[in-house]
């Protein structure tokens, strides 16, 4: 990850090298749901090109839509793992 940036990752398949978000939990690597290292569905994972932007049509469909959500929408049971996010440093449910 670049300093002050997201982190990204690089994925190929047939249809050749996308960017994308990279998922924040669960089995998947990147925010569309692709596991990103599975031969039996095509993909493989790649070097990120120069320019490190997305170029996922799908994380950038679920970006535009969660932007439409605030903080204040979300249950409060999410706010404190949001707030030692934003702090820096890393927190799960099960710490
Ligand atoms: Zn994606």
């Amino acid at each position: 990850m670049v300093r002050g940036r997201p982190e990204v990752i690089a994925i190929e398949t047939e249809e050749g090298v996308r960017v994308h978000c990279t998922s924040d939990g669960g089995n998947y690597a990147t925010l569309c749901g692709m596991d990103g290292d599975d031969s039996e569905v095509g993909q493989r994972p790649a070097n990120l090109p120069r320019s490190h932007k997305i170029t996922c049509d799908q994380c950038f469909a679920i970006f535009m839509k969660a932007r439409k959500y605030r903080l204040s929408d979300f249950a409060k049971v999410f706010k404190p793992v949001l707030v030692e996010r934003d702090k820096g440093r890393a927190s799960t449910n099960a710490e």
